[in-house]
């Protein structure tokens, strides 16, 4: 990277029981920055650990003051650790990397110059994934899933290793276990969105802190996403329309029962006259609910995340 433009970076590490590959993490993020950031800030999260993990990152602080630690007072998991990171960060690039030596520092520079390319967010991608099966299968059918529904088209959407620019984590917020679908959240704010391949290694240290049995919470994530993006402003829109199908059809089916009274033919219950009522009283329930996202809704504060803003008169 000899010409690249220099930036100053920020490099968050989320990091619960690392101990063993805290002081090779250090060493390896500060001789890359040295040589290719213009100032940079390793912002380790400890998060609730139980080890000696805070104690280490102490020690680095000691000597080095370039090292900033937030250290939460129990596990939170990496959403929220992340999260915290992304509102401390102050580079102009801001960099996410696992503690766990999985990936690779070496790589960052140039994930930085792809984002030179005209990228908010560069996301790895493992290419080569060094974890046990049953950690890399359920992930493939995840990524299949999240990149088919939500449009993002990514191989893998839940790599550690990430480069940001500074807008993109002061305007996305990552609450849950939604670190997961961060390209997803900043994709549908209008960032643009870059893969990049990584190579990645297996855990020297320490245990793995998911398994496969995210599957499941996964696919409700993604259903969080979905509408918490796509549908915030206008819930009623997405309520309505299956209030309005399950009213129509209800409506229907009453107004057969209806012209059938008319006519005089005597009513006894039948399991379609069940059905009908049923479908109006869920109309009503989903309308209603519709209804109470509406007023919920309105009264949250909007911001808009901007591409340019220039109104005044120079
Ligand atoms: N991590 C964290 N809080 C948690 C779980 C994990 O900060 O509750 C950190 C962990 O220390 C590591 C990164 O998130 O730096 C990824 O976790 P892990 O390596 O266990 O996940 P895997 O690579 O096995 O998917
Ligand atoms: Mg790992």
């Amino acid at each position: 990277m000899e010409n690249a433009r220099r930036y100053s970076v920020t490099v968050i590490i989320p990091t619960y029981n690392e101990e063993g590959s805290l002081e090779e993490l250090y060493r390896r993020l500060t001789t890359m920055l040295e040589e290719s950031a213009s100032a940079h800030e390793l912002l380790f999260i400890d998060d609730g650990s139980t080890d000696s993990s805070l104690q280490i990152i102490r020690k680095l602080r000691e000597n080095d003051r370039r090292v900033k630690i937030i250290s939460f007072s129990r596990n939170y998991g990496k959403s929220p650790a992340l999260d915290e990171g992304f509102k401390a960060a102050k580079g102009e690039i801001v960099v996410t990397i696992d503690a766990d030596l999985q990936d690779n520092p070496g790589e960052i520079p140039a994930m930085i110059a792809k984002l030179d390319e005209g990228y908010d967010l560069v996301s790895g991608w493992k290419r080569d994934r060094k974890d046990p099966i049953t950690k890399t299968w359920p992930s493939k059918l995840f990524n299949f899933v999240t990149s088919a529904a939500s449009g993002i088209k990514l191989h893998d959407f839940n790599c550690g290793l990430k480069a940001y620019r500074r807008d993109v984590v002061k305007r996305i917020r990552v609450y849950g276990e939604l670190h997961r679908f961060i390209p997803v959240l900043a994709g549908w704010e209008g960032f643009r969105i870059g893969e990049m391949k990584v190579s990645h290694f297996e855990r020297k240290y320490g245990r793995s802190k998911y398994g496969a049995s995210r599957l499941l919470n996964g696919m409700f994530d993604l259903m969080t996403v979905m509408f918490i993006t796509r549908r915030s402003t206008t819930p009623l829109h997405f309520f309505g329309r299956i209030a309005f199908f399950f009213f129509a059809a209800g409506g229907l089916i009453n107004l057969y029962f209806f012209m059938q009274w008319i006519m005089g033919e005597g009513l006894h219950v039948r399991p379609l006259m069940v059905l009908g009522l049923i479908m109006i009283v869920i109309a009503i329930q989903i309308g209603s609910i519709g209804l109470l996202a509406e007023m919920f809704s309105s009264s949250l504060e909007r911001t808009f995340s901007f591409r340019e803003y220039e109104i005044d008169d120079q």
